[in-house]
């Protein structure tokens, strides 16, 4: 018999204490904790204190200790190199070992940080695992963000070595991973001491004396390494992973190592249902925090094979991914919306032809979950299909179904009920909750439970303001998501949103203020604005507004240039949807540029109220250049 949510979920909350010192308990801790949690110094939540842990020990040394050392720990397969592999646990626990050596030779110590630019191969997890091994602070850049967005990632960080790939590979395309490592570098020259470099023979790199180590000669070159997990402190920071926010620099979360650990073995088991017999899928990137929590951290913390997957869901066909899942007997499946609604364009035969008989759930995340996606997903895969909602900051899910738990009645179109340990509210600009059907901010009561961020990488004040600070006039103390939700009388979630100039392309966060000050600093650029309009595939896409400095004429060639500038400096989920010049943009009588109203122009719906805008005749400019893009088939 399942445990019932309800109850769980009310132990979680009433004692947190008592319900995540019972889960830590399951892992392996070198040093008992003093007390389960240290809420003296809010915000800056502390769990396990006095405790000593190491993931990777949990990850990997664990499994390998407990006689599992034959069993699968990682599964790769790449469609997009002909190429799939095994690792057991203990090829994993002999990679990893190898790899912390490498990193200890090159003077890698506890507290270092390390930036991952890989694409998805194994030796990206080895070097996560390693990393985490010696207490290194690994920093995994998206390898689709490109010289400007790794630039920043590599200085803010202030990492000592890099590690990266030759090169990806993209639709059967090589991308040069490795060259753009080099012109990032050429950023903060002297910063980076050493470049690890795998070199898969996917494209040819420039190798410089001294600073470049090729992952290959190195591994060799330590032999058969044992270096000794380190035993560190529950809050010792384990990652940093950056994340776009409402300015123009993304913000460094910071993961501790303990918290974490607990939050994610438990969100195994309650959350996803799973059993030593499952086979785990996540079909997103190293470089997202669902790569980190489920691609990595939560199949290996567990104990169970987490396949590792380099390709796109309809190459080279589109039953790619059923077929993956039948030859490796997949029993949970973790994905999003976007990937979903791309698949439904083929007929389901795609899917039904393969053997889907392990697969027991489908998990989606990232964006939200539009009903026909739903009904489809659910008709044609025969499954329950499970949305759940979360971000980089939780770390694990917030709202979901619990699978391991007796699962609570679906309703299309929401994530159901809060996560064990989370207490959410949804609340108006006050920070009051308001009544059942109504929409608010939404937003979760302190302490936030284990696994969640510590603080922002070197800027403790910037977490307290963002996260905390938005209802302190108010006087309530309330950690603000960002986004915008309804809660019906039943206490289930439903999402409407961002409620800040952040926006969600294809399940990845983008913020509008990122690319506008890419833009801006192109010399042609007077003026930009950079909006989400809705998209059929991707749930939202980017549409820019340009105005263009005095006696610059608009031609196709700077056209080009700005989009370019654009897929350059940040990658190219970045590229926009619509980019166009228009005289001047709406604007408040106080200058603020009307965003809404251009959202609403561009999507063709009514503009709502005007009564702030400065001129009027602005809208006519956007709508006939609209009409101009209209013209040549944008819809
Ligand atoms: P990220 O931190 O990049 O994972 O993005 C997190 C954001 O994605 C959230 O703040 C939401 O805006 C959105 N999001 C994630 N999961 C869901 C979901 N299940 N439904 C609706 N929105 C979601």
């Amino acid at each position: 018999m399942r445990r019932d949510y309800e109850k769980l979920y009310r132990r979680s909350v009433e004692d947190p204490q008592g319900f995540w010192g019972q889960q830590a308990q399951r892992l392996h801790w070198f040093r008992p904790w003093d007390k389960v949690l240290d809420d003296t110094r809010p915000p800056f939540f502390r769990w396990f204190p006095g405790g000593q842990t190491n993931l990777c020990f949990n990850a990997v040394d664990r499994h390998v200790q407990a006689g599992k050392g034959h069993q699968p720990a990682m599964i790769w397969e790449s469609p997009e190199v002909g190429q799939s592999r095994v690792l057991t646990c203990a090829e994993l626990y002999r990679e990893v070992n190898k790899f912390a050596a490498v990193l200890g030779k090159l003077g890698v110590h506890k507290g270092d940080r390390v930036l991952i630019y890989m694409p998805m191969v194994p030796e990206a997890l080895v070097a996560m695992l390693g990393c985490v091994r010696l207490g290194a602070v690994h920093s995994v850049v998206f390898a689709g963000f490109s010289v400007e967005a790794l630039a920043h990632r590599i200085e803010d960080s202030g990492c000592k070595v890099v590690v990266c790939a030759d090169g990806g590979v993209r639709k059967g395309k090589p991308v040069d991973l490795k060259g753009l490592v080099d012109r990032a570098l050429a950023q903060s020259p002297g910063q980076v001491e050493h470049v690890i470099v795998l070199d898969r023979g996917v494209t040819s790199w420039n190798r410089v004396p001294q600073r470049d180590v090729l992952w290959s000669e190195a591994m060799a070159a330590v032999g058969e390494a044992e270096v000794p997990a380190q035993p560190l402190d529950s809050s010792h920071p384990s990652y940093i992973l950056y994340t776009s926010g409402t300015t123009g620099k993304p913000k460094g979360v910071v993961r501790d190592t303990g918290g974490y650990m607990v939050a994610l073995h438990t969100s195994m088991d309650f959350i996803y249902g799973c059993t030593d017999e499952d086979v785990f899928w996540s079909t997103s990137d190293i470089g997202w925090v669902v790569g980190h929590s489920y691609i990595v951290y939560g199949p290996l913390l567990y104990g169970i094979p987490t396949l590792v997957y380099e390709g796109m869901p309809d190459s080279p066909h589109p039953g790619v991914w059923w077929e993956t899942a039948q030859k490796h007997g997949v029993t949970v499946l973790f994905s999003a919306p976007t990937a979903l609604r791309m698949l439904r364009k083929f007929p389901t035969d795609w899917i039904t032809r393969y053997d889907l008989g392990r697969l027991r759930y489908v998990f989606l995340a990232g964006e939200p979950l539009d009903e026909p996606t739903y009904h489809w997903a659910v008709a044609a895969l025969q499954r329950p299909v499970i949305d759940h909602y979360w971000q980089t900051e939780s770390g694990w899910p917030m709202i979901t179904n619990a699978m391991g738990l007796e699962p609570l009645p679906f309703k299309p179109g929401s994530p159901t009920k809060a996560a064990m340990g989370w207490r959410l509210e949804v609340v108006d600009e006050r920070g009051d909750p308001v009544p059942p059907g109504q929409r608010g901010f939404l937003v979760a009561y302190p302490p936030l439970p284990p696994g969640a961020l510590l603080t922002l990488w070197g800027d403790d004040e910037r977490y307290a303001q963002n996260y905390w600070g938005v209802f302190r006039r108010y006087g309530k103390f309330l950690y603000m998501t960002g986004d915008y939700a309804i809660r019906d009388e039943d206490g289930y979630f439903r999402l409407l949103g961002r409620a800040d100039e952040v926006i969600n392309v294809a399940g990845h966060r983008l913020g509008t203020r990122e690319v506008e000050e890419v833009l801006s600093a192109h010399p042609a650029v007077a003026e930009v604005s950079v909006i989400g309009i809705a998209d059929e595939i991707k749930g939202e896409a980017l549409a820019v507004f340009v105005v263009l400095k005095k006696d610059v004429q608009e031609n196709e060639g700077l056209h080009q240039d700005l989009v370019r500038l654009v897929r350059e400096s940040i990658g190219p989920i970045a590229t926009p949807k619509v980019l166009k010049v228009v005289p001047r943009l709406p604007k408040t009588r106080s200058g603020k540029v009307m965003r809404r109203v251009l959202r609403a122009l561009c999507e063709e719906r009514a503009v709502g109220d005007l009564s702030t805008i400065e001129d009027g005749a602005t809208l006519d400019e956007v709508r006939q250049a609209l009409e101009e893009l209209r013209r040549v088939g944008f819809r």
